[in-house]
Protein backbone atom coordinates (compact mmCIF):
# COMPACT_ATOMS: atom_id res chain seq x y z
CA UNK A 1 0.00 0.00 0.00
CA UNK A 2 1.39 3.30 -0.49
CA UNK A 3 2.38 5.68 1.76
CA UNK A 4 0.85 9.42 1.74
CA UNK A 5 2.72 11.83 3.93
CA UNK A 6 0.04 14.63 4.70
CA UNK A 7 1.65 18.21 6.36
CA UNK A 8 -0.85 20.74 8.09
CA UNK A 9 0.81 24.05 9.05
CA UNK A 10 -0.15 26.14 11.87
CA UNK A 11 -3.41 27.82 10.62
CA UNK A 12 -4.55 24.22 9.21
CA UNK A 13 -4.87 23.29 12.64
CA UNK A 14 -5.57 26.72 14.51
CA UNK A 15 -8.98 25.87 16.35
CA UNK A 16 -10.79 22.41 16.90
CA UNK A 17 -12.66 22.78 13.51
CA UNK A 18 -9.75 23.25 11.77
CA UNK A 19 -8.18 20.11 13.41
CA UNK A 20 -11.52 18.35 12.41
CA UNK A 21 -11.44 19.61 9.12
CA UNK A 22 -8.35 18.25 8.63
CA UNK A 23 -8.61 14.61 9.99
CA UNK A 24 -11.33 13.91 7.81
CA UNK A 25 -8.62 14.67 4.74
CA UNK A 26 -6.89 12.22 6.23
CA UNK A 27 -9.41 10.02 6.69
CA UNK A 28 -10.64 10.02 2.84
CA UNK A 29 -7.09 9.51 1.95
CA UNK A 30 -7.01 6.31 4.02
CA UNK A 31 -10.30 4.95 3.06
CA UNK A 32 -8.43 6.06 -0.89
CA UNK A 33 -6.30 3.32 0.42
CA UNK A 34 -3.01 4.98 1.77
CA UNK A 35 -0.98 4.18 4.68
CA UNK A 36 -1.45 8.17 5.90
CA UNK A 37 1.10 9.62 7.68
CA UNK A 38 -0.22 13.41 9.24
CA UNK A 39 2.81 15.83 10.29
CA UNK A 40 1.49 18.46 12.26
CA UNK A 41 2.53 22.00 13.12
CA UNK A 42 1.85 24.21 16.30
CA UNK A 43 -1.46 25.37 16.47
CA UNK A 44 -2.00 28.91 15.05
CA UNK A 45 0.49 31.45 16.24
CA UNK A 46 1.76 28.94 19.52
CA UNK A 47 5.35 28.98 18.71
CA UNK A 48 5.02 32.43 18.97
CA UNK A 49 3.46 32.30 22.13
CA UNK A 50 5.83 30.39 23.56
CA UNK A 51 8.81 31.97 22.23
CA UNK A 52 6.91 35.65 23.66
CA UNK A 53 6.83 33.65 27.37
CA UNK A 54 9.81 32.76 27.41
CA UNK A 55 11.76 35.91 26.73
CA UNK A 56 9.20 37.27 29.87
CA UNK A 57 11.43 35.01 31.81
CA UNK A 58 14.87 36.31 30.11
CA UNK A 59 16.38 37.68 27.30
CA UNK A 60 18.89 34.65 26.28
CA UNK A 61 17.27 31.70 27.15
CA UNK A 62 18.93 28.30 26.83
CA UNK A 63 18.80 26.86 23.71
CA UNK A 64 18.16 23.54 24.93
CA UNK A 65 15.10 24.99 27.05
CA UNK A 66 13.42 26.54 24.34
CA UNK A 67 13.70 23.94 22.13
CA UNK A 68 11.58 21.87 25.31
CA UNK A 69 9.26 24.57 25.47
CA UNK A 70 8.65 25.22 21.47
CA UNK A 71 8.52 21.52 20.97
CA UNK A 72 5.10 21.34 23.38
CA UNK A 73 3.56 23.42 20.80
CA UNK A 74 3.49 20.62 18.21
CA UNK A 75 2.84 17.61 20.95
CA UNK A 76 -0.40 19.52 21.57
CA UNK A 77 -1.53 19.49 17.84
CA UNK A 78 -1.01 15.92 17.64
CA UNK A 79 -2.45 14.54 20.61
CA UNK A 80 -5.56 16.27 19.65
CA UNK A 81 -5.57 15.15 15.83
CA UNK A 82 -5.18 11.77 17.16
CA UNK A 83 -8.18 12.59 19.36
CA UNK A 84 -9.88 13.79 16.57
CA UNK A 85 -9.73 10.89 13.85
CA UNK A 86 -10.50 8.49 16.82
CA UNK A 87 -13.62 10.73 17.30
CA UNK A 88 -14.40 10.24 13.68
CA UNK A 89 -14.23 6.73 14.01
CA UNK A 90 -11.11 5.76 12.92
CA UNK A 91 -7.47 4.56 14.73
CA UNK A 92 -4.58 6.70 14.89
CA UNK A 93 -1.53 6.92 17.09
CA UNK A 94 0.57 10.40 17.54
CA UNK A 95 4.10 10.58 18.02
CA UNK A 96 6.36 12.88 19.01
CA UNK A 97 10.18 13.51 17.28
CA UNK A 98 12.27 11.36 19.83
CA UNK A 99 8.93 8.59 19.39
CA UNK A 100 9.71 8.89 15.43
CA UNK A 101 12.73 8.11 15.85
CA UNK A 102 14.49 11.41 14.23
CA UNK A 103 17.33 12.29 15.39
CA UNK A 104 19.16 14.72 14.40
CA UNK A 105 22.80 16.70 15.25
CA UNK A 106 22.74 18.84 18.59
CA UNK A 107 22.45 22.62 17.36
CA UNK A 108 19.72 23.25 19.19
CA UNK A 109 16.86 25.71 17.72
CA UNK A 110 17.91 24.69 14.00
CA UNK A 111 19.00 21.28 14.53
CA UNK A 112 19.92 19.13 11.20
CA UNK A 113 18.54 15.59 10.57
CA UNK A 114 20.96 13.09 10.66
CA UNK A 115 18.60 9.63 10.36
CA UNK A 116 15.08 8.07 10.42
CA UNK A 117 14.16 4.99 12.06
CA UNK A 118 10.52 4.11 10.76
CA UNK A 119 10.27 0.53 12.15
CA UNK A 120 7.51 2.17 14.62
CA UNK A 121 5.44 4.19 12.37
CA UNK A 122 5.82 1.13 9.78
CA UNK A 123 4.36 -1.11 12.11
CA UNK A 124 1.54 2.02 13.32
CA UNK A 125 0.86 2.08 9.77
CA UNK A 126 0.64 -2.01 9.25
CA UNK A 127 -1.58 -1.79 12.46
CA UNK A 128 -4.46 0.21 10.09
CA UNK A 129 -3.53 3.27 11.80
CA UNK A 130 -3.10 6.60 10.91
CA UNK A 131 0.40 7.93 12.44
CA UNK A 132 0.45 11.75 13.55
CA UNK A 133 3.98 13.20 13.74
CA UNK A 134 4.52 16.26 15.42
CA UNK A 135 6.88 18.33 13.38
CA UNK A 136 9.93 20.50 13.86
CA UNK A 137 11.42 17.99 16.42
CA UNK A 138 13.31 15.71 16.67
CA UNK A 139 16.06 14.28 19.52
CA UNK A 140 20.36 14.02 19.62
CA UNK A 141 22.45 11.48 20.35
CA UNK A 142 22.01 12.12 24.10
CA UNK A 143 18.19 12.13 24.13
CA UNK A 144 18.07 15.52 24.09
CA UNK A 145 14.82 17.21 22.35
CA UNK A 146 15.89 19.36 19.27
CA UNK A 147 13.95 21.81 16.90
CA UNK A 148 14.58 22.41 13.68
CA UNK A 149 14.61 26.12 13.28
CA UNK A 150 11.27 28.31 12.64
CA UNK A 151 8.80 26.15 9.84
CA UNK A 152 10.72 22.95 10.17
CA UNK A 153 7.34 21.26 10.29
CA UNK A 154 7.79 21.10 6.13
CA UNK A 155 11.28 19.23 6.95
CA UNK A 156 9.78 16.53 8.77
CA UNK A 157 7.03 15.78 6.33
CA UNK A 158 9.49 15.86 3.27
CA UNK A 159 12.06 13.70 5.44
CA UNK A 160 9.23 11.00 6.73
CA UNK A 161 8.56 10.92 3.27
CA UNK A 162 11.61 10.54 1.99
CA UNK A 163 12.36 8.06 4.86
CA UNK A 164 9.37 6.04 4.04
CA UNK A 165 9.44 5.81 0.23
CA UNK A 166 6.17 7.81 0.20
CA UNK A 167 4.57 8.09 -3.42
CA UNK A 168 3.76 11.92 -2.74
CA UNK A 169 4.17 14.87 0.29
CA UNK A 170 1.33 16.54 0.62
CA UNK A 171 1.77 20.37 2.45
CA UNK A 172 -1.48 21.45 3.81
CA UNK A 173 -1.57 25.17 3.90
CA UNK A 174 -3.16 28.64 4.27
CA UNK A 175 -2.45 29.73 -0.03
CA UNK A 176 -3.61 27.75 -2.95
CA UNK A 177 -0.02 27.00 -4.05
CA UNK A 178 3.23 28.50 -5.02
CA UNK A 179 2.37 31.49 -7.05
CA UNK A 180 4.47 33.30 -9.74
CA UNK A 181 4.94 36.04 -7.00
CA UNK A 182 3.28 36.70 -3.74
CA UNK A 183 -0.34 37.66 -4.60
CA UNK A 184 -0.78 39.79 -1.69
CA UNK A 185 1.90 42.39 -3.25
CA UNK A 186 0.92 41.82 -7.03
CA UNK A 187 -3.09 40.02 -7.22
CA UNK A 188 -2.72 39.03 -10.68
CA UNK A 189 -0.34 36.57 -9.86
CA UNK A 190 -0.73 33.37 -11.36
CA UNK A 191 -0.71 29.92 -9.36
CA UNK A 192 1.50 27.33 -10.91
CA UNK A 193 1.03 23.60 -11.79
CA UNK A 194 4.33 22.68 -11.20
CA UNK A 195 7.44 24.09 -9.89
CA UNK A 196 11.02 22.65 -10.37
CA UNK A 197 12.95 21.41 -7.11
CA UNK A 198 15.81 24.46 -8.22
CA UNK A 199 13.93 26.49 -9.03
CA UNK A 200 11.76 26.34 -5.87
CA UNK A 201 14.58 26.85 -3.85
CA UNK A 202 15.98 29.60 -5.80
CA UNK A 203 12.56 31.60 -4.91
CA UNK A 204 12.31 30.48 -2.00
CA UNK A 205 15.35 32.35 -0.58
CA UNK A 206 14.91 35.03 -2.72
CA UNK A 207 11.95 35.79 -0.70
CA UNK A 208 9.05 33.71 -1.36
CA UNK A 209 7.74 32.54 2.19
CA UNK A 210 6.25 28.74 0.99
CA UNK A 211 7.57 26.53 2.38
CA UNK A 212 11.18 26.13 4.84
CA UNK A 213 14.14 26.03 2.15
CA UNK A 214 15.33 22.38 3.82
CA UNK A 215 12.50 20.80 2.91
CA UNK A 216 12.86 21.47 -0.75
CA UNK A 217 16.69 20.29 -0.34
CA UNK A 218 15.62 17.05 0.94
CA UNK A 219 12.37 16.97 -2.14
CA UNK A 220 15.32 17.35 -4.37
CA UNK A 221 17.83 15.15 -2.72
CA UNK A 222 16.01 11.78 -2.21
CA UNK A 223 13.37 12.64 -5.54
CA UNK A 224 10.25 13.23 -3.06
CA UNK A 225 7.16 14.90 -5.18
CA UNK A 226 5.88 17.46 -2.69
CA UNK A 227 2.45 18.64 -3.59
CA UNK A 228 1.05 21.91 -2.32
CA UNK A 229 -2.29 22.88 -1.30
CA UNK A 230 -4.74 24.60 0.51
CA UNK A 231 -6.22 22.93 3.01
CA UNK A 232 -9.68 24.78 2.97
CA UNK A 233 -10.48 23.47 -0.21
CA UNK A 234 -9.77 20.42 -2.54
CA UNK A 235 -8.60 22.11 -5.67
CA UNK A 236 -5.32 20.55 -7.08
CA UNK A 237 -2.24 22.39 -5.87
CA UNK A 238 1.34 23.15 -7.14
CA UNK A 239 3.33 20.41 -7.14
CA UNK A 240 7.34 20.43 -6.52
CA UNK A 241 9.29 18.12 -8.43
CA UNK A 242 12.32 17.63 -10.61
CA UNK A 243 11.06 19.24 -14.02
CA UNK A 244 9.80 22.70 -14.37
CA UNK A 245 6.21 23.77 -15.56
CA UNK A 246 7.77 24.72 -18.82
CA UNK A 247 11.23 26.19 -20.19
CA UNK A 248 9.45 27.37 -22.94
CA UNK A 249 9.42 31.10 -20.90
CA UNK A 250 12.56 32.17 -19.31
CA UNK A 251 11.48 33.17 -15.87
CA UNK A 252 9.13 31.25 -13.86
CA UNK A 253 8.53 33.16 -10.73
CA UNK A 254 9.66 35.95 -9.02
CA UNK A 255 10.06 37.63 -5.49
CA UNK A 256 10.60 40.53 -3.22
CA UNK A 257 12.99 40.15 -0.11
CA UNK A 258 12.35 43.05 1.49
CA UNK A 259 14.31 43.92 4.72
CA UNK A 260 17.93 43.44 3.17
CA UNK A 261 20.79 45.64 4.20
CA UNK A 262 23.64 46.23 1.88
CA UNK A 263 27.52 46.36 3.42
CA UNK A 264 30.55 47.52 1.02
CA UNK A 265 34.05 46.78 2.06
CA UNK A 266 35.90 49.36 0.65
CA UNK A 267 39.67 49.55 -1.25
CA UNK A 268 40.52 45.98 0.20
CA UNK A 269 43.78 44.76 -1.43
CA UNK A 270 43.29 42.83 -4.25
CA UNK A 271 45.07 39.60 -3.51
CA UNK A 272 44.93 36.23 -2.38
CA UNK A 273 42.66 35.34 0.98
CA UNK A 274 40.67 38.66 1.30
CA UNK A 275 37.64 37.29 0.39
CA UNK A 276 38.02 34.16 2.73
CA UNK A 277 38.84 36.85 5.66
CA UNK A 278 36.17 39.19 5.23
CA UNK A 279 33.57 36.25 4.90
CA UNK A 280 35.10 34.04 7.84
CA UNK A 281 34.64 36.90 10.15
CA UNK A 282 30.94 37.11 9.24
CA UNK A 283 30.30 34.06 9.22
CA UNK A 284 32.16 33.54 12.41
CA UNK A 285 29.51 35.48 13.89
CA UNK A 286 26.56 33.47 12.30
CA UNK A 287 25.32 35.48 9.62
CA UNK A 288 24.40 34.55 6.12
CA UNK A 289 25.59 36.76 3.61
CA UNK A 290 23.64 36.77 0.36
CA UNK A 291 24.93 38.59 -2.38
CA UNK A 292 28.17 38.81 -2.91
CA UNK A 293 30.00 40.68 -5.01
CA UNK A 294 33.59 41.63 -5.59
CA UNK A 295 34.85 43.72 -9.18
CA UNK A 296 37.86 43.23 -10.65
CA UNK A 297 40.19 45.99 -8.86
CA UNK A 298 40.99 49.28 -9.79
CA UNK A 299 44.45 50.11 -9.03
CA UNK A 300 45.38 46.81 -7.11
CA UNK A 301 42.24 47.71 -4.42
CA UNK A 302 39.04 46.22 -4.71
CA UNK A 303 35.18 46.63 -3.08
CA UNK A 304 33.67 43.94 -2.03
CA UNK A 305 29.76 44.21 -1.41
CA UNK A 306 27.63 41.97 0.09
CA UNK A 307 23.69 41.46 1.43
CA UNK A 308 22.81 40.63 4.44
CA UNK A 309 19.05 40.80 6.22
CA UNK A 310 18.54 43.49 7.75
CA UNK A 311 17.90 42.63 11.17
CA UNK A 312 21.18 41.17 11.29
CA UNK A 313 23.31 44.52 9.86
CA UNK A 314 24.51 45.42 12.87
CA UNK A 315 26.18 42.40 13.93
CA UNK A 316 27.90 41.94 10.27
CA UNK A 317 28.70 45.51 10.76
CA UNK A 318 30.48 45.29 13.38
CA UNK A 319 32.24 41.83 12.65
CA UNK A 320 33.73 44.06 9.48
CA UNK A 321 34.22 47.13 11.40
CA UNK A 322 36.42 45.66 14.62
CA UNK A 323 38.49 44.04 11.67
CA UNK A 324 39.05 46.62 9.18
CA UNK A 325 42.74 46.83 10.05
CA UNK A 326 43.29 43.43 9.62
CA UNK A 327 41.66 43.24 6.50
CA UNK A 328 44.09 46.46 5.60
CA UNK A 329 40.35 48.04 4.40
CA UNK A 330 40.03 51.68 3.74
CA UNK A 331 36.69 51.70 5.00
CA UNK A 332 33.05 50.61 4.95
CA UNK A 333 29.94 51.60 4.23
CA UNK A 334 26.21 50.76 4.41
CA UNK A 335 22.75 50.89 2.74
CA UNK A 336 20.16 49.28 5.80
CA UNK A 337 17.55 50.28 3.16
CA UNK A 338 17.28 48.17 0.24
CA UNK A 339 15.22 45.48 -0.85
CA UNK A 340 16.54 42.65 -3.24
CA UNK A 341 14.30 41.70 -6.29
CA UNK A 342 15.09 38.32 -8.29
CA UNK A 343 13.52 36.44 -11.34
CA UNK A 344 14.17 32.44 -11.62
CA UNK A 345 13.50 29.86 -14.07
CA UNK A 346 15.13 27.07 -15.72
CA UNK A 347 14.13 28.17 -19.33
CA UNK A 348 16.52 31.04 -18.77
CA UNK A 349 19.77 28.62 -18.81
CA UNK A 350 19.04 28.17 -22.86
CA UNK A 351 17.12 31.60 -23.81
CA UNK A 352 19.24 35.07 -23.73
CA UNK A 353 18.41 38.45 -23.07
CA UNK A 354 16.36 37.61 -19.64
CA UNK A 355 19.12 40.09 -17.38
CA UNK A 356 18.31 43.08 -20.74
CA UNK A 357 14.80 42.89 -20.22
CA UNK A 358 14.60 43.49 -16.32
CA UNK A 359 17.35 45.97 -16.36
CA UNK A 360 15.11 47.52 -19.16
CA UNK A 361 12.21 46.81 -17.10
CA UNK A 362 13.49 48.95 -14.44
CA UNK A 363 15.05 51.23 -16.07
CA UNK A 364 11.62 52.35 -17.26
CA UNK A 365 10.36 52.86 -13.78
CA UNK A 366 13.42 55.04 -12.92
CA UNK A 367 14.40 52.52 -10.69
CA UNK A 368 18.12 52.30 -9.80
CA UNK A 369 19.73 49.03 -9.22
CA UNK A 370 22.35 49.04 -6.51
CA UNK A 371 23.55 45.43 -7.01
CA UNK A 372 23.15 43.14 -9.43
CA UNK A 373 24.00 39.06 -9.27
CA UNK A 374 23.25 36.54 -11.90
CA UNK A 375 23.55 32.32 -11.25
CA UNK A 376 22.81 29.58 -13.72
CA UNK A 377 18.89 30.37 -13.00
CA UNK A 378 18.35 33.71 -11.09
CA UNK A 379 18.92 37.30 -11.38
CA UNK A 380 18.70 39.19 -8.46
CA UNK A 381 18.89 43.02 -8.01
CA UNK A 382 19.26 45.46 -5.29
CA UNK A 383 17.20 48.23 -5.02
CA UNK A 384 15.77 51.18 -2.88
CA UNK A 385 13.07 49.69 -0.32
CA UNK A 386 10.35 52.25 -1.52
CA UNK A 387 11.11 50.97 -5.13
CA UNK A 388 10.74 47.20 -3.73
CA UNK A 389 7.20 46.85 -4.58
CA UNK A 390 6.95 48.80 -7.90
CA UNK A 391 9.87 46.70 -9.05
CA UNK A 392 8.45 43.49 -8.68
CA UNK A 393 5.42 44.36 -10.23
CA UNK A 394 7.12 45.71 -13.14
CA UNK A 395 9.37 42.82 -13.17
CA UNK A 396 6.34 40.60 -13.37
CA UNK A 397 4.33 42.02 -15.75
CA UNK A 398 7.30 42.34 -18.15
CA UNK A 399 8.04 38.67 -18.54
CA UNK A 400 4.29 38.31 -18.59
CA UNK A 401 4.36 35.98 -15.27
CA UNK A 402 0.34 36.53 -14.92
CA UNK A 403 -0.14 34.56 -18.03
CA UNK A 404 -0.03 30.51 -18.39
CA UNK A 405 3.33 29.51 -20.30
CA UNK A 406 2.99 28.96 -23.73
CA UNK A 407 3.35 25.76 -25.30
CA UNK A 408 7.11 23.81 -25.21
CA UNK A 409 8.76 24.38 -27.84
CA UNK A 410 11.35 22.01 -27.54
CA UNK A 411 12.95 19.36 -25.28
CA UNK A 412 13.99 20.47 -22.26
CA UNK A 413 17.49 20.90 -22.60
CA UNK A 414 18.32 21.87 -18.74
CA UNK A 415 19.21 18.78 -17.27
CA UNK A 416 16.79 18.48 -14.50
CA UNK A 417 18.35 16.70 -11.57
CA UNK A 418 15.97 14.79 -9.42
CA UNK A 419 16.88 12.37 -6.19
CA UNK A 420 20.32 10.78 -5.68
CA UNK A 421 20.40 7.37 -6.51
CA UNK A 422 20.69 4.55 -3.88
CA UNK A 423 24.44 4.50 -4.29
CA UNK A 424 24.67 7.98 -3.58
CA UNK A 425 22.17 8.65 -0.25
CA UNK A 426 23.87 5.10 0.92
CA UNK A 427 27.43 6.89 1.52
CA UNK A 428 25.65 9.98 3.47
CA UNK A 429 26.41 9.76 7.29
CA UNK A 430 23.35 12.13 7.62
CA UNK A 431 20.38 12.87 5.95
CA UNK A 432 21.08 16.68 5.69
CA UNK A 433 25.04 16.25 5.25
CA UNK A 434 26.40 18.74 2.92
CA UNK A 435 26.66 16.79 -0.56
CA UNK A 436 28.65 18.92 -3.47
CA UNK A 437 27.46 16.76 -6.67
CA UNK A 438 29.90 18.75 -9.51
CA UNK A 439 32.75 21.18 -9.67
CA UNK A 440 33.33 22.24 -12.97
CA UNK A 441 35.77 24.75 -14.83
CA UNK A 442 35.25 26.59 -17.55
CA UNK A 443 38.25 28.25 -19.44
CA UNK A 444 36.26 29.76 -22.54
CA UNK A 445 34.75 32.99 -21.62
CA UNK A 446 36.53 36.42 -21.33
CA UNK A 447 35.50 39.10 -18.80
CA UNK A 448 34.97 42.76 -19.24
CA UNK A 449 35.23 45.57 -16.06
CA UNK A 450 33.45 48.84 -16.80
CA UNK A 451 34.43 51.46 -13.52
CA UNK A 452 33.20 54.19 -12.88
CA UNK A 453 30.43 54.45 -14.47
CA UNK A 454 27.40 56.84 -13.30
CA UNK A 455 24.98 55.08 -10.38
CA UNK A 456 22.07 55.93 -11.81
CA UNK A 457 18.68 54.33 -13.62
CA UNK A 458 18.77 53.11 -16.62
CA UNK A 459 22.96 52.32 -17.12
CA UNK A 460 23.07 48.64 -16.82
CA UNK A 461 20.01 48.46 -18.92
CA UNK A 462 21.92 50.64 -21.57
CA UNK A 463 25.12 48.33 -21.25
CA UNK A 464 23.21 44.79 -21.63
CA UNK A 465 21.32 46.54 -24.32
CA UNK A 466 24.46 47.40 -26.49
CA UNK A 467 25.75 44.45 -25.94
CA UNK A 468 23.33 42.22 -26.85
CA UNK A 469 22.43 44.19 -30.26
CA UNK A 470 26.23 43.43 -30.84
CA UNK A 471 24.80 39.99 -31.21
CA UNK A 472 26.86 39.01 -27.54
CA UNK A 473 25.35 36.48 -24.96
CA UNK A 474 26.10 37.00 -21.80
CA UNK A 475 26.95 34.53 -19.25
CA UNK A 476 27.60 36.18 -15.40
CA UNK A 477 26.90 39.22 -14.69
CA UNK A 478 27.87 41.22 -11.27
CA UNK A 479 27.16 44.84 -10.40
CA UNK A 480 28.07 46.76 -7.52
CA UNK A 481 27.92 50.33 -5.84
CA UNK A 482 31.36 52.38 -5.58
CA UNK A 483 32.31 55.36 -4.19
CA UNK A 484 31.39 58.89 -4.90
CA UNK A 485 28.44 57.54 -6.65
CA UNK A 486 29.85 55.39 -9.46
CA UNK A 487 29.27 52.01 -10.05
CA UNK A 488 31.45 49.03 -11.38
CA UNK A 489 30.04 45.92 -14.03
CA UNK A 490 31.71 42.96 -14.54
CA UNK A 491 30.61 40.31 -16.63
CA UNK A 492 31.69 37.97 -18.50
CA UNK A 493 31.50 36.54 -22.42
CA UNK A 494 32.55 33.73 -24.82
CA UNK A 495 36.26 34.68 -25.77
CA UNK A 496 35.38 34.67 -29.37
CA UNK A 497 33.23 37.82 -28.61
CA UNK A 498 35.60 39.58 -26.13
CA UNK A 499 36.93 41.85 -28.69
CA UNK A 500 33.30 42.88 -29.81
CA UNK A 501 32.09 43.66 -26.61
CA UNK A 502 35.01 45.93 -25.82
CA UNK A 503 34.40 47.85 -28.69
CA UNK A 504 30.35 47.87 -27.98
CA UNK A 505 31.63 49.10 -24.01
CA UNK A 506 34.43 51.21 -25.17
CA UNK A 507 32.21 53.59 -27.48
CA UNK A 508 29.39 53.83 -24.49
CA UNK A 509 32.24 54.27 -21.78
CA UNK A 510 32.89 57.68 -23.88
CA UNK A 511 29.56 58.80 -23.77
CA UNK A 512 29.23 57.70 -20.10
CA UNK A 513 32.71 60.05 -19.47
CA UNK A 514 33.62 56.69 -17.18
CA UNK A 515 36.71 55.20 -17.42
CA UNK A 516 37.60 52.89 -20.58
CA UNK A 517 36.54 49.52 -20.21
CA UNK A 518 38.93 46.47 -19.21
CA UNK A 519 39.08 43.27 -20.64
CA UNK A 520 40.55 40.11 -19.80
CA UNK A 521 40.65 38.03 -22.29
CA UNK A 522 42.10 34.53 -20.19
CA UNK A 523 39.49 33.74 -17.28
CA UNK A 524 38.36 30.67 -15.52
CA UNK A 525 35.21 30.42 -14.41
CA UNK A 526 34.36 27.68 -11.75
CA UNK A 527 31.60 26.32 -10.75
CA UNK A 528 30.51 24.43 -7.61
CA UNK A 529 27.14 22.57 -7.62
CA UNK A 530 25.15 20.83 -4.31
CA UNK A 531 22.07 21.76 -2.72
CA UNK A 532 20.97 23.52 0.13
CA UNK A 533 24.59 26.03 -0.98
CA UNK A 534 23.18 28.93 1.15
CA UNK A 535 21.85 26.97 4.32
CA UNK A 536 25.98 25.32 4.18
CA UNK A 537 27.35 28.29 4.45
CA UNK A 538 30.44 26.15 4.86
CA UNK A 539 30.77 25.43 0.54
CA UNK A 540 31.95 29.96 0.67
CA UNK A 541 33.98 29.50 3.01
CA UNK A 542 35.87 26.59 1.94
CA UNK A 543 35.40 27.39 -1.65
CA UNK A 544 37.80 30.90 -0.29
CA UNK A 545 39.61 29.02 1.73
CA UNK A 546 41.20 26.69 -0.79
CA UNK A 547 41.80 29.32 -3.33
CA UNK A 548 43.84 31.52 -0.66
CA UNK A 549 45.59 28.53 0.10
CA UNK A 550 47.00 28.20 -3.63
CA UNK A 551 47.73 31.38 -3.96
CA UNK A 552 45.15 32.34 -6.32
CA UNK A 553 42.93 35.53 -6.36
CA UNK A 554 39.23 35.72 -6.93
CA UNK A 555 37.74 38.19 -9.35
CA UNK A 556 34.12 37.54 -9.12
CA UNK A 557 32.17 35.48 -6.84
CA UNK A 558 28.09 34.94 -7.63
CA UNK A 559 26.53 32.13 -5.32
CA UNK A 560 23.36 30.56 -5.39
CA UNK A 561 21.49 27.56 -3.78
CA UNK A 562 22.52 25.33 -5.95
CA UNK A 563 25.92 26.80 -7.26
CA UNK A 564 28.95 28.99 -6.15
CA UNK A 565 30.63 30.42 -9.10
CA UNK A 566 33.91 31.91 -9.04
CA UNK A 567 35.67 33.68 -11.58
CA UNK A 568 39.43 33.38 -11.62
CA UNK A 569 42.86 34.04 -14.07
CA UNK A 570 42.88 32.00 -16.93
CA UNK A 571 46.04 30.77 -16.00
CA UNK A 572 44.99 29.53 -12.42
CA UNK A 573 42.30 27.86 -13.86
CA UNK A 574 43.54 24.28 -13.60
CA UNK A 575 45.15 25.38 -10.52
CA UNK A 576 41.96 26.30 -8.65
CA UNK A 577 39.68 23.19 -10.42
CA UNK A 578 42.41 20.77 -8.50
CA UNK A 579 42.22 22.92 -5.13
CA UNK A 580 38.40 22.99 -5.01
CA UNK A 581 38.49 18.86 -5.67
CA UNK A 582 40.86 18.59 -2.94
CA UNK A 583 38.80 20.75 -1.10
CA UNK A 584 35.58 19.35 -0.94
CA UNK A 585 37.47 15.62 -1.71
CA UNK A 586 35.22 14.13 1.57
CA UNK A 587 31.76 15.25 0.44
CA UNK A 588 31.54 14.94 -3.26
CA UNK A 589 29.40 12.37 -4.42
N1 LIG B 1 5.66 25.49 14.84
C1 LIG B 1 6.92 25.74 14.25
C2 LIG B 1 7.01 27.18 13.80
O1 LIG B 1 6.06 27.93 13.93
C3 LIG B 1 7.19 24.80 13.11
C4 LIG B 1 6.28 24.95 11.93
O2 LIG B 1 5.21 25.53 12.01
O3 LIG B 1 6.63 24.46 10.87
O4 LIG B 1 8.03 27.60 13.33
MG1 LIG C 1 4.47 27.40 10.90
Amino acid sequence: MAVLVQKFGGTSVADAEKILAAARKAIRAKNDGHQVVMVVSAMGHTTDELIQLARQITDQPPARELDMLLATGEQVSVALMAMAINSLGHEAISFAGPQLGIVTDSTHTKARIRSISTDRIREALNNGKIVIAAGFQGVDPAFNITTLGRGGSDTTAVALAAALGAETCEIYTDVDGVYTTDPRIVPEARQMKQISYDEMLELASAGAAVMHNRSIEFAKRFGVPVHVRSSFSDKPGTLITSAPESTARPVCGSALARNEARITVLGVPDRPGVAHRIFSKVAARNVAMDMIVQNIAAEGKADVSFTVPRDELAVALKAVETSLGELEAEGVTYDDAVSKVSVVGMGMATQPGVAQTMFATLAEKNINIEMITTSEIKISVLVDRQQGVDALRAVHQAFRLHEPPPPEQSEISVRPRSGLSQEMLSRLQGMEDLVIEDISLDATQSSVTLHGIPDRPGLAARVFQEIAAAGIVVDMIVQSVGRQGRASITFTVPRGDLEKALHTTQALARDLESLPPVGAWNVAKLSVFGTGMRSHTSVAIRTFKALAEAGINVDVISTSEVCLNVVVDGTAGEKAYEALKREFADVMI
